[in-house]
């Protein structure tokens, strides 16, 4: 038997003809990416893309721009009837109590989908006693789709990441640090196309190995959705003279702000340095106490790129939710250290001429 994998992507098709292409060919080098031993073959004008050799539905899943996808035999339609029956056998059809056939069809023949399926279903239940036909919630359903003198036959249909084909928005660079928010906001807009290069900012001497460790670890989770998933470490001395100095001051709960500013600096002039069209951070609006309008406000204005919130609105359990269903929960919540440059109580309605004034009079921007 010739097995073979048919990956459905059906919103693609709702785009015009350019656009569509480019998608195609963005899916198409994607699956490749991760699934380079088999071949890939495109079904023009039907949001369908096949594929031969060895497949690892495992890899398949995460690749973004997939709905769904099959593991189908296939037969020529002459062979159809016979086949159908073997086919029966592989899925162990005797196992269940009921079972449907479904046709589609495309290509000029003498029978249509429904005379089609109800021929397979009479055949089978010649060769199956005790099966009996039920359209409605069938135990077994058996897929058969007609292309021409071409017939695919399959019995499940599995369910794709979705989404938008990884790259097709171009590339964005994430403030990663491995917990569990920025993991699953970078994920989120890797969903929406955007290619991430994540930097992690290395706050040593305030915490040590265990946090970047935790941030390569979730990082190799993620390279199962992008194969170059890869950190960046920054490191600089930013935080030790800041703290310093808002120390000295007196104003030490303005450590977190600033020290936030300056990821975004850092963060966008990577992003120009490689091509990246903005930022994405794991913020929540009031998650953490800083986490407040007040203080984005002045956050945004460190950088002229836009920033992307995508977990803005979201609720921890929602965000813990989507960790888990994305792979990353785990690794995120191992053992390691936080910040120990966080101050009693950070200050939460930072007011943007303020946090000027001291960036200013503390020479801590260039
Ligand atoms: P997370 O759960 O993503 O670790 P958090 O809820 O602990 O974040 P903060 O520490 O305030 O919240 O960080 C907010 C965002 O700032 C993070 O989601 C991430 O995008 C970015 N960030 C924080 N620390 C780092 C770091 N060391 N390196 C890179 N980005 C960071
Ligand atoms: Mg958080």
């Amino acid at each position: 038997m010739t097995k073979m994998y048919l990956v459905r992507y059906s919103k693609i098709f709702l785009k015009s003809e350019p656009v569509r292409r480019r998608w195609e060919n963005a899916l198409i080098s994607n699956i490749r990416e991760v699934l380079p031993e088999c071949r890939v073959r495109r079904e023009r004008g039907r949001g369908r893309i096949w594929l031969e050799g060895a497949v690892d539905p495992e890899k398949l899943k995460r690749v973004f721009g997939g709905v769904s996808f099959s593991e189908c035999e296939y037969c020529t339609l002459e062979n159809l009837n016979s086949f159908s029956l073997d086919f029966c056998d592989e899925i162990e059809i005797d196992k269940a109590r009921t079972f449907a056939v479904r046709v589609k069809r495309v290509g000029s023949h003498d029978f249509t989908s429904q005379q089609k399926a109800a021929e397979l279903g009479d055949l089978i239940l010649n060769k199956f006693k005790g099966l009996e036909v039920d359209l409605e919630s069938s135990e077994k359903t058996i897929f058969v789709e007609i292309r021409n003198e071409d017939c695919y036959l399959f019995d499940e249909v599995i369910k794709g990441v979705g989404g938008i084909p990884l790259g097709v928005e171009g590339k964005l660079v994430a403030l990663f640090s491995g917990g569990i928010d920025s993991p699953v906001a970078a994920w989120l807009m890797m969903k929406r196309g955007c290619k991430i290069n994540p930097i992690y900012f290395d706050i040593s001497p305030f915490s040590d190995k265990s946090m970047l460790n935790r941030a390569k670890r979730v990082a190799n989770i993620l390279k199962e959705y992008q194969p170059d998933f890869e950190i960046k470490v920054v490191k600089d001395t930013f935080l030790e003279r800041a703290k310093e100095a808002l120390k000295s001051a007196g104003i030490e709960n303005y450590t977190c702000i600033l020290c936030k500013r300056h990821m975004y600096r850092v963060a966008e002039c990577i992003a120009k340095e490689e091509g990246a069209k903005g930022i994405v951070t794991g913020e929540s609006l009031g998650q953490v106490a800083s986490q407040t309008l007040d203080n984005l406000l002045v956050l945004d204005d460190a950088c002229s790129l836009p920033v992307y919130r995508p977990l803005i609105g979201f609720d921890k359990v929602e965000i813990e939710r989507i960790a888990q269903e994305i792979g990353t929960f785990d690794a995120s919540i191992l053992p390691a250290s936080s910040c120990s440059a966080v101050p009693k109580k950070p200050v939460t309605k930072a007011k943007l001429e303020k946090v000027l004034e001291i960036e200013k009079e503390l020479i801590l921007v260039l």
